[in-house]
């Protein structure tokens, strides 16, 4: 790579798409990286590292064209694809985007610094792919400890998963499920909560089934140990599969107030045909009874959720059907996806594919759904105290602001004064007013 010499720090860019477990292994690659003498690029980087997403057809697109963003922003720079498009579609890659130098899978990547070395010593710009099949039996891959700059960082405890629902690509981009070795989830949050981090978020690829392959621990059990950290910090639960819910996982947050309550839980369809077809393991009947049960163990619990509209075969009256299921729910959000055919997955060769015309009309009538129960669910809050963690916090004409999440997920913005809090500190606000996107509430003050 011209104008690369040992001698001038090389600088480094980490471009994120996905989900949360992208976030912690961009945290975690990006620790590597600066361990290893790399430094942060302010503009242009040398080295540029996608941090890729397969999920749908939009974010395989999206990871293209990051790379070539990269390219076009330093011609001459080291650009590297990672991650689950790197895994599942190298072959399509190395066709669509010449861009890319290295393409790197879900695998290896904890050996970023050394696979930059290698590649910028053999000074050619041949280009290399380093994708590793994924094996029946595989140990989890410790990345190291992440490093993060957000307020609110995620820790990745659990990767892969064997459930593999008839539409999912992800079950192909991460293989088998292995669980992160508990002693070394502890030490990265402790390492967290003592650098000054209050809020906690735990993710893997099927969150509820940790600890499975190590036998002797569980979610549940991994949370009661996090619990004891002598720090004031609270810990949420990224998404968790309706699969992996235990009753005594319930049980755990709802006895422990450092655990927010707050469930991430994708139904993906409200219509037991379609998720039949999906290869859901649950029915509608049975995820409503964890929503009740977690309902029952903590009345404050926020419910969000993903669904998917337009699934092959999904008929106008499994739509509806869908849609009234998700009103019976009072689910307090939805992320609501187009279906997407991925390649490799059963579902993109099913019969009766939905017009696009149909989805989008189906889309935009469940995301009206879902913006309406989370109003309903922000009016559930008006007069309550809510524990906000400070994310932001802006001057606007002589007036501070400040703005963060509450325990159940809550966006909630308030008027302070600056003395009052500082981001990364917990505020009580009382909720006064709900909004499409949250609510606006006062401070609460002593004697209040
Ligand atoms: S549970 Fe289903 S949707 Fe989730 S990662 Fe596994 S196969 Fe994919």
């Amino acid at each position: 790579m011209p104008g690369y010499s040992m001698e001038k720090p090389v600088t480094y860019k980490i471009i994120t798409l996905g989900c949360p477990v992208n976030q912690a292994e961009s945290a975690a690659m990006e620790g590597a990286l600066q361990e290893a003498g790399f430094q942060p690029a302010e503009e242009t980087a040398d080295i540029y590292i996608i941090n890729s997403c397969a999920v749908t057809k939009v974010a395989a697109r999206k990871s293209r064209k990051e790379a070539r963003q990269a390219r076009r922003e330093n011609p001459h720079a080291l650009v590297i694809l990672v991650g689950c498009y790197g895994q599942v579609e190298h072959e399509e890659i190395k066709e669509l985007v010449p861009e890319v130098d290295v393409i790197i899978g879900t695998t290896g990547r904890s050996r970023l610094p050394q696979i930059i070395d290698e590649y910028l010593k053999t000074g050619t710009r041949q280009r290399e792919v380093r994708v590793q099949k994924h094996f029946r039996v595989e140990q989890y891959e410790e990345m190291g400890l992440s490093r993060y700059s957000r307020q609110r960082p995620v820790v990745k405890i659990q990767e892969g998963c064997d459930e593999f629902c008839t539409y999912c690509v992800v079950v192909l981009a991460r293989g088998t499920p292995r669980s992160r070795d508990p002693e070394l989830v502890e030490k990265e949050v402790a390492q967290l909560v003592a650098a000054g981090h209050r809020e906690i978020i735990l993710a893997g690829t099927h969150l509820g089934i940790y600890g499975r392959d190590l036998g002797d621990t569980s979610l549940a059990q991994l949370l009661k140990r996090l619990s004891n950290l002598e720090y004031p910090f609270r810990i949420r639960l990224s998404s968790l599969e309706p699969m992996g819910v235990t009753d005594e996982l319930l049980e755990v947050m709802a006895e422990s107030p450092r655990i927010c309550p707050h469930l991430y839980l994708p139904l993906q369809s409200g219509c037991n045909r379609t998720l039949k077809r999906m290869g859901r393991r649950y029915t509608i009947e049975e995820f409503s009874a964890i929503v009740e049960k977690a309902r029952a163990l903590m009345p404050e619990v926020s419910v969000i959720s993903d669904i998917i509209v337009g699934f092959p075969g999904e008929t106008e009256e499994d739509h509806r059907e869908s849609m009234e299921a998700v009103r019976r729910l009072r689910l307090s959000g939805l992320h609501v996806f187009p279906y997407s055919p991925r390649p490799k997955t059963p579902a993109a060769r099913y019969p009766n594919q939905v017009r696009p015309d149909i989805k989008k009309r189906r889309v935009e009538e469940m995301k009206a759904l879902g913006e309406e129960l989370a109003f309903q669910f922000y009016q559930e809050q008006m007069g309550k105290e809510l524990q906000v963690l400070v994310e932001k916090v802006k001057q606007q004409d002589g007036v501070a602001r400040g703005e963060g999440f509450s325990e159940n997920y809550t966006l909630v913005r308030f008027l302070m004064d600056r003395r009052e809090a500082a981001k990364g500190s917990f505020v009580p606000v009382k909720a006064e007013k709900a909004y499409r996107w949250g609510v606006e509430g006062s401070i609460k003050r002593v004697g209040q």
